[in-house]
Formats: C-alpha cells, structure tokens, sequence
C-alpha cells in the first residue's frame, strides 16, 4: 500500500466512522451509493448556513456580494477539477438532473429515426431520459452489449453504429458491477463518425483523474455526492461550442439579461443554464470537497483504493460458491458478487446485523442484472472509499463466510 497514503489522519476526518450499529463499529461499504462525508467540508457548510446566508448575484449587500463570490469560486473548482473552462460549468442537482436536462434540450436537433447508442451498463439515470426523448421524437434507442465477463463488447458498439447515430451516452464506471470502461477508445470512434458524446462521471470522479480536454467528450455529468459533497449538487460539463446552441430546460429568475411583457433575452452561458435560485451552499461545499480530494491527491487515491479492492477480491474468491463479476484489472473500488442458491438481500440483512454497510439487489441497472446478466437474486456490492482500511476488508470477508454458513 501507498506509503504517501495517511489512512489514520483521513479516517479521522470523518465523525460518521466512529458510530456503531447494532453495538457493531459502523464499517461503511457503500460508498458507490453515497460518500460519508469530512467534517472540514461539513464545518463550512454549517458556517455558510450559520454566518454567510444570503442569495447570489442579486443584491448589492455585502453578503450577497460575498456568497456569490464563494459560488462562482466553486465554479473556478470544478472547471480546475475537471480541466474545463469556467464557463462550461453548470451547476444541477445531480446526475440525474443533467443527463434529463441534455436530454430535454439536445433532443430538438434529432430528427425523426436518428439513432442514440448507450451501453447495456447504464445506470436508470442514463437510460430513462433517453427512453422518454425516443418515444416523444420517434428516436431509436441501441444498448451495447455486455460480454460474459461484464466488460462491454467494443465490437457490438461500433456495429451499432450508422449514418443516423447522432449521440452515444455512456458510463465511464459502471456503478452495478465497478468496470472501467475504456471510454477513449468509444470516442474516438464516435468522432470520426461525428457522434455527440454524453460521459457519465458519476461514479468514477472520486477515484479516477477526469480530463475534459483530454476526454473531448461534449457532455460530462457527476453528482456532488458521490464525491464527499451533499446532495443536491450536480455538474453538467459542455463543451464550449455547444454552449450557445443547447437550450434552457427550464426558465425564470436569474438567467436572463432582459424580460419584457413577451419575450426574454439569454444572460450568457452558463448563468442562462442555472434558473432559479441555485444550490448555494451544496455548490460551495462541493468546491471545498474537491479541494479536499486534491490535497489527498487522486491517483493516491486510486492506488490505494485498488490495493483494497486487491485484497477483497482475493478473499471473497476463496469463499465456496462466491462468484466475482466482471474482471479485477477492470475495476478500481467495487466489487459485486452472486453466491448461487442465495439471494443478494439476504446477505446485505446479515451484514448490517454485524454493522457492515453494502448494497444489494439490481443497483438501478436491472437491464444489466437481469437482462444482460441473467441475475435473478441481486448482486452484493462492496463499495471501498478513501477511508476504508484493511481490517475492514479482512472483516467483511470474514462476515460473507460467516453469513452464507448460516444461510446454506
Ligand atoms: N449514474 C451512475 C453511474 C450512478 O452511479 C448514479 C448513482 O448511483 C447515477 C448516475 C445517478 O446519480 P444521482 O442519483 O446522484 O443523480
């Protein structure tokens, strides 16, 4: 394990770790669901909410003046996090809320038959939006498929692709089974064939370096949440070029340079993307987040977090019956499982009674699970962060062993 790595002084950041459960230490498996988050980034939220309140970008107050210097600093944090330009930073609130909104304003340039790919990977979140704008334009919806390790099949994707393909949405980390998906490969292909890219960060910004300019993507979304945030914090990344063509999905206050009694003139991107009164505080608070992250330093954290996945794996393969899906090269902090003649939920229930934190079941991806996997009793998925440690994986092996005696 990384020596640069202070697992002690970052476990201490976070007061949730310190509970118990059932008289149990809390050991938190379910990061890929939601990250516990560091008291510094909780001790500002709280000092925003106590000292600082006041809306942004309207009045002429001092509070006001400061607040919305904070926000668009926490714009400034993002675009650097990301390698975008401030400008192509809008704030939502969540994945969800940017995929929809991508969906609902990019959908106007399809027309009838155009064709969008995503892969049979997606979280719920990618694949509804584009099941809604499909039925409503008449658009044609392709899933790549999954080979038996899980892994996507490259070569299904670009047979999926013809002249009417005009967007791929795809999952950088999918959040069911923790595959990686080489997603460069997938945009260089589409490039060349001129498809659109929408890339769901969602699950892979906590562990991976996200490169915008690099990627060259045209839409990036993650939720702050799942990176030490609150909810309620989103980010949808475009690209600059686009940023004039693509249209609000939703008006009123804030975003505009003019209104009068008919119409209404745009303010500039990407303040005409963010009606409304905004998440002030999840939005400076995600700055300060990815300021934490930074200072602990991303492939830090990926080295780290791959040496405990290491070791998970190692332990649940040498249970009887365990079966591992989708490869350990492929993966970075999740690793799911089945266990044959045992239903994932059963797990999960004995787990929690040790105080183990893991989620089961379809993982907002039951076209995966059950359709592309043949899954009927769940998945078990152990989802490692910053703060997880050793003696946690020996543990919850242990645990696994222990319960599925009890349930054979
Ligand atoms: N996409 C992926 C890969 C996810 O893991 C998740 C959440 O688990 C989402 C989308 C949806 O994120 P949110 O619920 O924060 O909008």
């Amino acid at each position: 394990m990384s020596n640069l790595y202070d697992i002690k002084k970052i476990r201490s950041d976070f007061p949730q770790l310190t509970i118990k459960l059932k008289k149990n230490p809390l050991i938190y498996l379910d990061s890929a669901a939601t990250t516990l988050k560091p008291k510094e980034v909780i001790d500002k939220l709280s000092d925003l909410y106590l000292f600082k309140t006041a809306n942004i970008h309207r009045a002429a107050h001092e509070l006001s003046q400061n607040l919305s210097t904070d926000y668009e600093t926490a714009r400034e944090n993002v675009a650097n996090f990301i390698n975008a330009k401030q400008n192509e930073v809008i704030f939502t609130k969540g994945t969800t809320e940017s995929i929809n909104f991508v969906a609902q304003s990019y959908a106007k340039y399809f027309s009838k038959g155009s064709e969008i790919i995503i892969s049979s990977l997606e979280h719920h979140s990618n694949i509804l939006p584009w099941q809604n704008i499909a039925k409503e334009y008449g658009l044609v919806l392709k899933f790549i498929k999954c080979l038996p390790s899980g892994e996507l099949d490259f070569n299904h994707f670009t047979s999926l692709i013809s002249k009417k393909t005009k967007l791929l949405a795809l999952t950088i980390c999918s959040n069911a089974l923790g595959i990686i998906n080489p997603v460069k490969d997938y945009i260089n292909v589409a490039k060349k064939n001129k498809i659109k890219i929408l890339l769901d960060a969602a699950q892979s910004i906590s562990s991976n370096i996200t490169d915008v300019k690099k990627l060259d993507a045209d839409f990036l979304v993650f939720s702050g949440h799942k990176i030490f945030a609150p909810t309620g914090i989103g980010v949808l990344w475009v690209k600059e070029n686009l940023l004039e063509t693509l249209k609000p999905y939703q008006v009123g206050g804030g975003m505009i340079s003019s209104v009068d009694k008919n119409s209404y003139a745009l303010a500039c991107a990407p303040y005409r993307f963010e009606a409304g009164t905004p998440p002030i505080v999840q939005a400076i608070s995600l700055g300060h987040a990815l300021n934490y992250v930074k200072n602990i330093g991303l492939q830090n954290i990926h080295d780290y977090e791959k040496s405990l996945l290491t070791a998970l794996d190692e332990g649940l393969s040498k249970i009887d019956g365990v079966k591992i899906i989708g490869p350990l090269k492929s993966r970075v902090n999740i690793c799911s499982f089945t266990v044959e003649g045992v239903h994932s939920s059963d797990i999960g229930q004995l787990l929690s009674v040790q105080g183990i934190c893991v989620r089961t079941g379809n993982h907002c991806a039951q076209p995966l699970v059950v359709e592309e996997l043949g899954i009927n009793t769940g998945l078990t998925r152990i989802s490692l962060s910053i703060y997880n440690n050793l003696e946690e994986v020996v543990a919850c092996v242990d645990s696994v062993k222990k319960c599925l005696e009890m349930l054979r």
